[in-house]
């Protein structure tokens, strides 16, 4: 089978800039699984559904289209005819979009998805619960970390120097809620490689990654 790379770990923790960077050493494609949920997050905003009511949010998820690409250079997210790969970053879908996550309905539309995605594989595929659910088979499953600290530091750089204690809080709040769901928590996939990036480079865990793919 061709290769599938699955990089698992808490928000944060580098699996975007490491899956990304991966994909463009390997030439392989990219799947972002995380903007997929915040996609749908956005688009329950949008439409003034109440994102706690899962109820409402089940009744709700199978309508709009969702478009997802798949080049490390600029992935790019489509819902409803809406670009919205700026849009979904914003605080307020961080708040909304682990309380969406755990809503099964939202999980079993996008894993179908995400498997059409994947499908024979050449992909590098970033999420919660790709090695332990989505794509078990992976070759390669990855499970990254930091100290929190680090991911607050690091995501806060990135959002042009939001505040660090609300930023580590919010990141916090989303894994607590990721590994506590009963459909398909955050957990090490069995047989995945536990990197912890507190202290290493982007560069140092991309070679790491590379290095698993091609031993
Ligand atoms: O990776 P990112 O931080 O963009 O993911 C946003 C949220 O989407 C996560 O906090 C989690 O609630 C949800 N998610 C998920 N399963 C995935 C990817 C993301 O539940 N495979």
């Amino acid at each position: 089978a061709q290769l599938v790379v699955a990089i698992d770990g808490t928000s944060g923790s580098g699996k975007s800039s490491t899956s990304r960077g991966v994909a463009a050493r390997l030439g392989l494609r990219y799947l972002d699984t995380g903007a997929m949920f915040r996609a749908v997050t956005w688009w329950l905003l949008r439409e003034g559904v109440d994102v706690h009511d899962t109820d409402a949010v089940a009744a709700r998820v199978h309508e709009p289209a969702i478009l997802v690409g798949t080049d490390p250079a600029g992935p790019g997210i489509m819902i409803d005819g809406v670009d919205v790969a700026v849009a979904i970053r914003t605080d307020e879908v961080n708040a909304a979009v682990s309380p969406v996550s755990v809503v099964p309905a939202v999980r079993s539309r996008l894993l179908e998805l995400q498997r059409d995605i994947i499908g024979s594989g050449g992909i590098v595929v970033e999420g919660r619960d790709i090695g332990s659910v989505v794509w078990p088979d992976a070759q390669v499953k990855v499970f990254l970390t930091a100290d929190p600290a680090a991911r607050a530091a690091r995501r806060a750089a990135e959002e042009g120097g939001s505040d660090l204690t609300a930023t580590e809080q919010s990141l916090l709040n989303r894994d607590q809620i990721d590994s506590g769901r009963a459909t398909a928590p955050l957990v090490r996939a069995d047989g995945a490689v536990e990197i912890d990036s507190t202290t290493a480079s982007l560069e140092e865990v991309i070679a790491q990654v590379v290095g698993l793919a091609e031993s």
